[in-house]
């Protein structure tokens, strides 16, 4: 057997490991919120739908305000009590997208999309999973201002996170969307494709929406035969990942691909082939002869390609 490649320092996983402790248990109890909010130790993330405001600083920018300095910045639409840490009451701040946009022209503030925080590391790691949750939540009530019953408005209750509606008495909570993610292999090699949203040297794992009804295995190994045309067997669930864009959960798995021959549904995928671990490990480490890459390491993508390359999950 080869040795394990030396693909140095495992590097953390984008969005998890969440220093949040949610304390779900406050949220009904207003008083209590409102304490919390008011203390000088609370911490408020400014969100404006997919516009992050930061505090321009060196190095890193500051991602938390305090109440007065995002009320400062703009009438808040919803406010949602992420948890606590260390006792301090964490916030998301919602703005709406356009007064958060506004704020491009501010000399003090960086206003700019999640997804280059965290590849650029433009603020501190801890700061990424409740920056996350606080999107994803915020961006429901966006998008969930009326009841899907009976089309009446709805009241924004339990601390931000969820919305009832008066006039039917329908509840409504904020949603998650499954997401399966795969990386399918045959032995020495593993199948990787290509969105045509992707840089063009970039390649990465296959994914699909899981459906109604669907088991996660089910997911896998129907997404793989409808995107590459390959035949899977057994699925080993390997890691999850939030990824709040808009609200979506990246369920992680390998995949024992049963066929070789790639049929690639060009309505979803650019191009798939099967890579050899040997090339997979010099598209990580970014000397691959051709340019290729993996995804970086903000993406689950990268972790489960790593976890193969290292041998940590395997159907042998
Ligand atoms: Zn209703």
């Amino acid at each position: 057997m080869p040795p394990r490649p030396d693909l140095g320092p495992k590097p953390h996983l984008g969005y998890t490991q969440s220093r949040i402790e949610r304390a779900a248990e406050l949220r009904g109890d207003d008083a209590a919120i409102a304490r919390l909010a008011a203390q000088t130790a609370a911490g408020a993330y400014v969100i404006g739908g997919d516009w992050i405001v930061l505090k321009k600083a060196a190095p890193l920018n500051e991602a938390l305000f305090t109440f007065d300095e995002a009320r400062a910045l703009g009438a808040p639409g919803e406010t949602v009590f992420l948890g606590l840490i260390n006792g301090a009451g964490r916030f998301g701040y919602g703005l709406s997208p356009a007064a958060a946009e506004a704020l491009k022209n501010s000399e003090r503030h960086l206003v700019t999309d999640l997804r280059s925080i965290a590849v650029q590391g433009l603020v501190a790691a801890a700061h990424l999973p409740p920056i996350a949750e606080a999107k994803a939540v915020l961006h429901w009530h966006l998008r969930h201002r009326f009841c899907s019953n009976c089309g009446a408005p709805t009241q924004v209750t339990q601390a931000g996170w969820k919305r009832d509606c008066a006039a039917c008495k329908a509840e409504h909570f904020p949603r998650t969307d499954p997401v399966a993610i795969m990386l399918a292999t045959m032995g020495d090699q593993c199948l990787l494709g290509r969105s045509p949203r992707f840089l063009p040297t970039m390649w990465s794992c296959l994914a699909g929406f899981i459906e109604p009804g669907e088991a996660i295995e089910d997911a896998v190994r129907r997404e793989t035969r409808e995107e590459a045309g390959i035949a899977c067997g057994r699925v080993i669930y390997v890691h999850s990942q939030p990824w709040p864009f808009p609200s979506s959960l990246m369920i992680g798995c390998h995949a024992e691909a049963l066929s070789r021959d790639i049929v690639v549904d060009r309505t979803e995928l650019e191009d798939a082939r099967w890579f050899s671990k040997a090339e997979v490990e010099s598209m990580l480490l970014r000397r691959h002869p051709q340019g290729l890459t993996t995804p970086p390491p903000v993406a689950i993508a990268h972790h489960l390609i790593r976890a193969w390359l290292e041998d940590e999950i395997g159907f042998d």
